[in-house]
């Protein structure tokens, strides 16, 4: 049996660097480094609870002069300072902060990419939470998924360094979106919308509803079967019911499903209605736990957005970090002129040292570490930063 005096001692430790800390200590915070402490079951006991508790409310009851003149006298094992990054102020000691990084295989990783990918790994380390990796791949069409990218992308992170928790590909997971859906119809917050693309595309500027929006939901779960098995591109949407008077038109009633008819190179021929960016992306961010998005500034208006849709299934929305773009000196920054370039026999292919790519950095001979420290002095802040391949490629000396 453990020596009660023993933990007693410890929990008034730990709660007196929580309090000073946090301003006040919680008792699932002190237990939470018992476990760690003591690494018995034992701790979870009724009788260790309760003696957490009358510690926690002695504790409490100390002044910050008090409290700071106790902590002077025991030792607290240093949490290492992981990187350079901002502190999150929303985070406390019983918050682990769970991040993903979520690419479209239509493409290879570009420096912008590994941006975002190393802060969001950097603050999962930071904060001991998981780091996963998600394949945005619902647009069959005009965003084709190329099967060696999902693989060439993971190989590329783990380059770079980032400890990735999990890897998930949205194109699998089209029954939760659709589960969703159904149940975003029955509640009266989502409706299959049939009407004419100009005509809606009117309306919506003109903050005008059409009369789809007042269906009954039995029309609306029929019209809703018909979009998974019938329905041709373009004949039918799933809008989510938002604001129409929003002073920002694309959120009015923003579209969360519609019709592709295209061959999905994982799921082959399998769907037919396929999930729009704000609504898997936020699904997936809600049932996997994620409570950190960092995301390019260009996606601000994603935020607005998906509150709709938070708010519709009740739940909170995550933390969010919007961070401006990354982009190399003299090097093409978009992925339609990377391939447009490699079509034309401009540059040899994806890992072509002359474009911003992780794997034209690799065949550069920048080593990952010079880029990671790149990214994090470079911080999250909004606006645009230009990197130096000269610079760059100094750094690398250094280190190498
Ligand atoms: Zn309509």
């Amino acid at each position: 049996m453990l020596d009660d005096e023993l933990i007693r001692k410890a929990a008034r430790k730990f709660a007196v660097k929580n309090a000073l800390d946090y301003g006040k200590a919680v008792p699932e915070n002190v237990m939470n480094k018992l476990f760690a402490e003591f690494a018995s079951k034992e701790i979870g006991s009724d009788r260790i609870r309760k003696m957490v508790g009358t510690v926690v409310a002695e504790v409490n009851s100390l002044t910050k002069e008090e409290l700071e003149e106790e902590s002077a006298h025991y030792v607290y094992p240093e949490k290492a300072e992981r990187t350079g990054l901002p502190k999150l102020s929303w985070v406390t000691e019983s918050i682990k902060v769970n991040t993903r990084f979520a690419p479209n295989p239509s493409g290879f990783l570009h420096i912008g990419h590994a941006k975002v990918a190393i802060l969001c790994d950097e603050y999962a380390k930071m904060y001991n939470g998981s780091f996963f990796v998600r394949f945005e791949d619902t647009d069959p069409k005009t965003k084709p998924p190329i099967p060696e990218a999902y693989k060439a992308i993971i190989d590329d992170l783990n380059w770079l360094g980032c400890s990735i928790s999990g890897i998930f590909r949205q194109s699998e997971r089209m029954e939760l979106y659709y589960k969703y859906a159904k149940r975003l119809i029955l509640d009266g917050h989502a409706y299959v919308c049939t009407c004419d693309s100009e005509i809606m595309r009117r309306n919506r500027a003109e903050g005008r509803a059409c009369a789809c929006r007042s269906n009954s939901t039995a029309v609306n779960t029929e019209l809703w079967e018909k979009m998974l098995s019938s329905y041709k591109e373009g004949e039918a949407v799933l809008r989510l019911k938002t604001d129409m008077s929003h002073p920002n038109p694309s959120v009015r009633d923003w579209i969360m499903m519609r019709v592709i008819e295209a061959e999905h190179p994982i799921t082959k021929g399998r769907y037919r209605a396929w999930p729009l960016y704000n609504f898997a992306s936020a699904i997936d961010d809600h049932e996997m736990g994620i409570n950190l998005v960092i995301r390019g500034i260009e996606h601000e208006v994603n935020g607005v957005k998906q509150a709709y849709l938070y708010s519709a299934i009740g739940e909170a929305q995550p933390h969010t970090i919007e961070v401006g773009v990354l982009k190399v000196k003299g090097m093409l920054a978009h992925k339609s002129d990377i391939i447009k370039a490699i079509k034309s026999g401009e540059l040899s292919g994806w890992d072509d040292p002359r474009t911003p790519t992780i794997a034209g950095f690799r065949n550069n001979g920048i080593p990952p570490k010079a880029i990671r420290n790149y990214v994090v002095s470079s911080g999250t802040g909004k606006n645009p930063s230009y990197l130096d391949m000269a610079k760059l490629s100094a750094l690398g000396r250094k280190l190498g």
